[in-house]
């Protein structure tokens, strides 16, 4: 581990950001918080900069600056404050620190993302929709500026921790040799035993309630109609240079087992422990040494049992859609995220049915491969699609 690093964590005030935060808090002689970043929420970012004592805090506009002024209690300097997100991409690129723990929502932080990257940093990605729209550019931008990346989604922090890498994290550019495959678990969310029919009145309370994680509402409704494991298996094909086809599904209900490796030889390697995300952002962050993360030990002999079952593709079409759109290259991984997120916020504002979500994807989908196709070799290329999907999406009604 380097001797001491100074954190950028985008997205601080969300669900991976606080758990960050606190793997931070019981680390000072190695860990110090550099900048901070949230969209709303400037009470909880105010009091996150006083107890860390951030230097620097990325607000989106005027208007959040004056909230995040009013709410800052005193006693200490006022970080500096950055506004916009031409702000966030340049804070996540500071000569001042060493690590950018990369966990906003959504397509949305990629640029940021993608800034970490191409200034070198070790960079923590939770923010698995920047690899899904722009894996290529991403881990490129990985290679060519020597930067590490660490994958703190738990399955590819479980797959990193059980392949071979020499207590280095570089992006490969093919599979490791001996791997035959990766096996991605999922909990199933909480309508694993349910029918696809049944859900029709579903409300966003019921699909953010999972079983076994607390996260963000745009994550727990992926989970509950597995996309996020679609998403997940697109990460992987990026992050280990992967093709699909070598990379399954196995739903795994009790979420201890956080993903596996198989080897030509036979061997199978899993990664257990409780489902609390501190576990792999310290891991991250200490890579290649281990620290203390809070979480306490696994009790097995309580828990008995651990159940595995092969994913129900038909009440689940999110991730089938998700396979199908990996196989049909980027332009698609691209349409089937921006397609998502406009559904799922959508069906968390109250103006659209839980199961017309895959029904959008899919729509959004076949516009996609009605396109011509386009090449997207650049940030803009992407965002121009990622924003002409939006439009699609959007147009189906239900913006
Ligand atoms: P969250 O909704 O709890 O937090 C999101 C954070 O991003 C907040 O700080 C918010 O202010 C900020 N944000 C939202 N929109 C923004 C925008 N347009 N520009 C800049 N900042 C913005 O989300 P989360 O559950 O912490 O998830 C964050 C990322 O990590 C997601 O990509 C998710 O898929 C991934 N992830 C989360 C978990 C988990 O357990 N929560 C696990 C694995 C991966
Ligand atoms: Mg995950």
């Amino acid at each position: 581990m380097r001797a001491f690093q100074r954190v950028v964590v985008l997205g601080s005030t969300g669900s991976i950001g606080e758990s960050t935060l606190d793997v931070i808090a019981r680390h000072p002689d190695r860990l110090a918080v550099y900048a901070l970043s949230a969209y709303s929420r400037m009470e909880r970012l105010a009091e996150q900069a006083q107890a860390c004592r951030a230097a620097v805090v990325v607000v989106p506009d005027e208007a959040a600056r004056k909230k995040f002024t009013a709410a800052w209690a005193g006693g200490q300097p006022m970080p500096e404050i950055r506004v916009g997100a031409q702000a966030l991409a340049d804070t996540a690129a500071d000569p001042h620190c060493d690590s950018v723990m990369a966990a906003i929502v959504g397509a949305a932080g990629l640029p940021a993302a993608l800034a970490a990257a191409r200034s070198g940093k070790r960079v923590l990605l939770a923010n698995k929709e920047a690899l899904v729209a722009a894996g290529s550019l991403f881990m490129q931008a990985i290679r060519d500026n020597g930067a590490e990346l660490l994958p703190i989604d738990s399955e590819h922090n479980a797959i990193f921790q059980c392949l071979p890498h020499g207590g280095r994290a570089q992006a490969p550019d093919a599979p490791a040799p001996g791997v035959r495959r990766l096996l991605l678990t999922a909990s199933g969310g909480p309508f694993r035993g349910r029918d696809l029919e049944d859900l029709h009145d579903v409300t966003p309370a019921q699909a953010c309630a999972h079983p076994n994680w607390s996260m963000g509402r745009k994550i727990s409704v992926d989970s509950a109609t597995m996309l996020n494991k679609g998403l997940e298996v697109i990460e992987a094909h990026w992050l280990f240079a992967m093709p699909a086809d070598r990379i399954e599904v196995v739903v795994h209900p009790q979420s201890v087992v956080h993903s596996m490796v198989e080897y030509d030889d036979g061997s199978v390697l899993a990664q257990l422990g409780q489902p609390d995300m501190r576990t792999p952002i310290a891991y991250g962050l200490g890579f290649p040494e281990r620290l203390e993360s809070g979480v306490g030990p696994l009790d097995l002999t309580r828990l008995g049992r651990l159940d595995f079952e092969k994913p129900d593709l038909a009440r689940f079409p999110c991730l089938a859609l998700s396979f199908a759109a990996l196989r049909a290259g980027q332009s698609a991984c691209v349409a089937l995220n921006a397609a998502n997120e406009i559904a799922v916020d959508a069906f968390l504002g109250g103006r659209l049915a839980y199961t017309w979500i895959p029904r959008v994807i899919e729509a959004s989908l076949e516009w996609q491969a009605r396109q011509a196709s386009v090449t997207l070799s650049s940030l803009d290329d992407v965002l121009a699609l990622d924003a002409e999907a939006r439009i699609f999406a959007g147009n189906l009604g239900l913006a």
